[in-house]
């Protein structure tokens, strides 16, 4: 399992990336876990959860027994009403939202689909149903979009540090839409996650005049 470690003001942000959508993020102490999925690796074997942040329902996002594995008494669980029907004591926030959870300060965004559709009027991600969350960890804001394709209130994206960016088709976005959607609001570093089959040379090649967002590629399939 790869690692990264981003020196923040407050120390380190350490970010382990399990896979696909899952993530741990460890930083003063906390461990912030993204999505955690027990088919992306041994939950009982990863550290116990301070923070659990679940986008949406979906089994690649939502795994109740992955939860309960790295879950203690005083763990937080924040998701969308999807996850607080299935999640007792999870905190609900909905699109647009903002609360200080464990002393981070979380945002949910939006995240829909704008084109791919499951059938014609009924997208993989309907809007107002899934989030993505802005938290800030040390002074540095991460952006971790969910399942969402290059939606408009993105634009709206403010001084974002590191941003990760989902590119499995056909439910999430294209290179080329993962491109336009870093060109809205210019991470400082930009992972593709929760990117399947899709080619991240690809995003490399779209995103090489544009030195200003550092992209990195991880194994997050
Ligand atoms: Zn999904
Ligand atoms: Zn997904």
């Amino acid at each position: 399992m790869e690692s990264d470690t981003i020196q923040t003001p407050e120390g380190d942000l350490v970010i382990r990336f399990v896979g696909h959508s899952s993530l741990i993020f460890f930083w003063a102490g906390k461990n912030i876990h993204a999505d955690p999925v027990s088919l992306e690796a041994d939950y009982a074997r990863l550290p116990k959860a301070d923070v659990i942040l679940i986008t949406h329902g979906h089994g690649d996002h939502m795994d109740v027994n992955a939860v309960n594995i790295i879950k203690i008494p005083a763990t937080k669980i924040v998701g969308n009403d999807e996850v607080g029907s299935q999640i007792p004591g999870t905190l609900v926030m909905k699109n647009g939202e903002e609360r200080v959870v464990e002393g981070l300060k979380i945002e949910a965004v939006p995240a829909y689909n704008l084109k791919h559709m499951r059938a014609p009027g009924k997208p993989f991600h309907p809007k107002g149903v899934g989030n993505g969350y802005v938290v800030t960890l040390g002074g540095l804001r991460v952006y971790i979009a969910g399942d969402t394709e290059n939606i408009p209130e993105m634009r709206r994206l403010q001084n974002i540090d590191i941003a990760f960016l989902p590119m499995n088709l056909p439910y999430t976005m294209t290179p080329e839409m993962a491109a336009d959607a870093a060109q809205m609001f210019h991470p400082k570093v930009l992972y593709p996650y929760h990117q399947g089959e899709t080619d991240t040379a690809k995003l490399l090649a779209l995103m090489k005049d544009h030195k200003d967002i550092d992209v990195r590629i991880r194994t997050m399939k």
